[in-house]
């Protein structure tokens, strides 16, 4: 019996030790994968770049509108590694979160789902007011929404600019200059525009924009700043916009025809995005209110382009010739003095260098199978800081 007895008790002190030893196992289960569980949530937090620290008389509010886009994303990174309060409005028209996603929740970072052509109440110190579609492919596509968006919605820029007394800075652009028949083009020549035509919207809703900058700085004494955009390229453009640049690289990439319109002898001015953004930038903040040429020099036919784009990316692709574009103008190159007199400017990166980046981004662009996947194109100087924010699938392009 009492044989008997120890042999339960030993049974039972067994079986409480097998018990406390499944809970303890199925508690250090629980620990571990809520350990994982937290690793996974703190990789998942953005991480942002160091940006300058700015004391309150010198950090700024910057309105960007269309700061989604192509130029306008470029400008955000620098104006917040500035240390500025940056707002973004933006419709997503033909811009995307995508190339501003590193900066959403950042403290000094805001972005406004916002269609300026409707009036728009904020408190800013300055405006870049970009928001307009600009390739030719985008802006015919809705030429009324691209009316509105140059003419309603400049005026509502230029309302809030009168309100609180902001800088603003207009992105104009060469179409101002039509088909020029000056070459090349100095700010004093008045253009050869056809304002009735297929270019015609975008090109006299720019014109009408420059005039009512000039109107409110001469009735309402705002300051006012325009810049006359040149063609310009680099990483996030729109893959599917229809520019040369984009289609060129693409095509080559795919070994594809290689589509130059008209017989090719029409020529372009291409300047990378980061020395429009340093232009921009010295403009805004200059003394200078009368409009200005931003651009490269550096003149290419199409054709030229064409080879220079397929040897590049050592690409097979052969070169077609297809119809020619309506009002195609035929020759663009800026005159960059005033630019150098007034601010010191002229751009500085080499057409193959900015070239060989753009074509590291689409070749990335093309990698990309899945939502998930990205295609992050971090600013030069980040990839020197170690708190660059990297997700785990972003592919990060060597530059
Ligand atoms: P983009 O199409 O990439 O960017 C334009 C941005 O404006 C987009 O994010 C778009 O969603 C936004 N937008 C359009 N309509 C809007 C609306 N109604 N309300 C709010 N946002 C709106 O073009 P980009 O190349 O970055 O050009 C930016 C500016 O520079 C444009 O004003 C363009 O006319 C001018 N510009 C550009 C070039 C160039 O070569 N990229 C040349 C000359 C002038
Ligand atoms: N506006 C705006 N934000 C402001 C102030 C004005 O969007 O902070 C718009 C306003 O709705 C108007 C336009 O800007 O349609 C022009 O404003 P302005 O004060 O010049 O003219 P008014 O209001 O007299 O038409
Ligand atoms: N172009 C071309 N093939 C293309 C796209 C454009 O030959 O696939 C030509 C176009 O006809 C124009 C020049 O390249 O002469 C620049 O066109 P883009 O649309 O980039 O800008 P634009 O300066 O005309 O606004």
């Amino acid at each position: 019996m009492v044989i008997h007895l120890d042999g339960i008790l030993s049974s039972l002190i067994i079986f409480t030790f097998i018990h406390i030893f499944q809970v303890i196992n199925g508690e250090e289960n629980r620990i571990s994968s809520l350990e994982k569980r937290i690793q996974e949530l703190e990789a998942r937090q953005q991480q942002y770049p160091e940006v300058t620290f700015l004391t309150y008389k010198d950090r700024k509010r910057i309105l960007v509108t269309g700061g989604a886009g192509f130029v306008g994303s470029h400008l955000i990174d620098r104006l917040m590694l500035e240390g500025h309060e940056v707002i973004v409005a933006d419709n997503f028209f033909t811009g995307r979160k995508r190339n501003i996603e590193h900066w959403i929740g950042h403290e000094n970072f805001e972005l406004i789902n916002h269609d300026i052509v409707n009036p728009l109440y904020i408190e800013v110190d300055q405006i870049y007011h970009l928001a307009s579609p600009a390739s030719p492919l985008h802006y015919m596509y809705n030429p009324v929404k691209t009316i509105k968006v140059n003419t309603m919605g400049t005026i509502n820029m230029l309302g809030l600019a009168r309100r609180v007394r902001a800088r603003l800075l207009f992105a104009s652009t060469s179409e101002v200059y039509g088909d020029p028949e000056a070459h090349p083009q100095k700010e004093t020549y008045f253009g050869n525009v056809n304002p009735f035509g297929p270019r015609s919207c975008y090109d006299e809703s720019k014109r009408v924009a420059e005039a009512t900058c000039y109107a409110y700085a001469k009735q309402e004494g705002i300051n006012i700043r325009i810049a006359r955009i040149f063609n310009t390229y680099g990483p996030r453009m729109h893959m599917n916009d229809g520019r040369v640049v984009s289609n060129f690289i693409l095509q080559a990439l795919q070994n594809e025809p290689i589509t130059v319109y008209g017989h090719g002898k029409q020529t372009r001015s291409f300047q990378y995005v980061s020395d429009l953004v340093d232009g921009l930038i010295s403009l805004m903040n200059s003394n200078y209110s009368m409009p200005m040429n931003l651009g490269n020099p550096d003149e290419y036919t199409i054709e030229q382009f064409a080879f220079k784009i397929k040897d590049l990316v050592g690409s097979k692709a052969p070169i077609v010739y297809k119809d020619p574009v309506v009002d195609d103008p035929k020759q663009r190159r800026p005159d960059i003095t005033l630019a150098k007199s007034w601010l010191n400017w002229e751009p500085k990166v080499l057409i193959n260098d900015g070239l060989n980046k753009t074509i590291a981004y689409f070749r990335n662009e093309l990698l990309v199978k899945h939502h998930s996947e990205r295609n992050v194109f971090f600013p030069n100087e980040w990839l020197h800081t170690s708190d660059v924010p990297r997700t785990s699938t972003a592919k990060n392009i060597e530059l």
